[in-house]
């Protein structure tokens, strides 16, 4: 919620008032905001703050964050859009700085998470039918169209710049950043709040977030969602720069059948996942927790301690179909776990 000007103004001279005889707190001056991206909502608080400053901050964030949701939108209109389209004819397209830099955390990303993390599987995900609002008639795909996804094998390895160029050797890759540009945004946002003068803050876009500092003089507390009933299954202490991204079964899927088919694809398979529900990691890097998070997912119950350890993911939790929980040692010293 943003003061309007004219609930400023009232605050003001009541506050003034009170002042005057000497019995009121000092304002708390908390700005809250919200705002719609990156489907889903996105939650401002600056605290501490003058509430001009804040709105203006807050305006220019939310500018900037929406170039880049119009920016990186993989199916959609838009510089994305393009790079895929090329990627496609396997000509090379010129792409920015920002693209550049991301194309090389995405390869390290790739290659530290074993291949769970894949963001260039972009046509897997939209045959699956996750480019697209939700389509009643869905059905799954054949064994035979998963075979034939699958041995399409896209990686970004197959990636390659030729100066400010970027082309595939296979024609099958496509981008799709949903696994990690809100936390490429976050990052951004952070960086925008610290230019402003802005000390503590908490920017939270729909369970991805990204802190500044604390909450006034304590962590700031952060619920993470229980994937299969309402309500949190645990809190977690968050503090300095640092952000917490969770990827969850239950964000985005179709139904058939009886059967739940998640917007996360395991690459090698070409299939979605199917035993994990959540897997929440907590980093300095809110784009590599975003990866690490989906990394996660795909690793799946049995694998996902050895991939955390690979990625460098070491604040980490998880949970699985069945609901039970687990985590590694230095979540352990962070988490509060609500009771069931
Ligand atoms: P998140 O909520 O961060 O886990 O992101 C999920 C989104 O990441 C999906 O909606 C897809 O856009 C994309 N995605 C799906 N599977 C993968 C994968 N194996 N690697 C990278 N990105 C993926
Ligand atoms: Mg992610």
């Amino acid at each position: 919620m943003t003061l309007t000007r004219r609930a400023f103004i009232a605050t003001g001279v009541t506050l003034g008032v009170a002042a005057a005889l000497g019995q009121m707190p000092k304002p708390a001056r908390t700005h809250r905001d919200r705002w719609y991206q990156f489907g889903t909502l996105v939650d401002l608080t600056l605290e501490n703050q003058d509430p001009a400053h804040a709105a203006e901050v807050s305006a220019r964030l939310s500018a900037a964050l929406q170039r880049m949701n119009d920016d990186w939108h993989p199916w959609k209109p838009g510089m994305m859009g393009d790079i895929n389209r090329a990627l496609g004819t396997g000509q090379p397209i010129r792409v920015d700085d920002d693209v550049r830099r991301m194309i090389g955390q995405i390869r390290r990303l790739y290659r530290s998470s074993g291949g769970a993390f894949n963001p260039t599987i972009g046509r897997m995900i939209g045959a699956w039918g996750f480019h697209g609002a939700p389509d009643a008639g869905w059905t799954p795909l054949g064994d035979a169209a998963i075979a034939a996804l699958r041995d399409t094998r896209p990686t970004p390895d197959d990636l390659f710049l030729d100066g400010d160029r970027l082309g595939s050797r296979n024609l099958a890759a496509a981008l799709d950043l949903g696994g990690y540009a809100k936390g490429f945004a976050l990052n951004r946002a952070r960086e925008l709040l610290r230019e402003a003068g802005i000390e503590r803050a908490l920017i939270n876009a729909g369970g991805d977030l990204a802190v500044l500092g604390d909450a006034g003089g304590r962590p700031w507390r952060v619920a993470v969602r229980h994937p299969q009933r309402p309500g949190a299954v645990a809190w977690l202490a968050v503090s300095g720069d640092e952000a917490v991204a969770t990827s969850g079964d239950y964000e985005r899927f179709h139904q058939y059948a009886g059967r739940r088919y998640a917007h996360i694809i395991d690459p090698r398979s070409a299939r979605p996942v199917s035993n994990m529900a959540s897997a929440t990691v907590v980093h300095p890097d809110a784009a590599f927790a975003d990866a690490a998070a989906t990394a996660l997912i795909v690793a799946g119950p049995s694998r996902w301690r050895e991939v955390a350890k690979a990625m460098g993911a070491e604040t980490a939790m998880v949970i699985d179909e069945s609901g039970r929980l687990d985590m590694t040692a230095a979540m352990h010293s962070r988490a509060h776990p609500l009771a069931a």
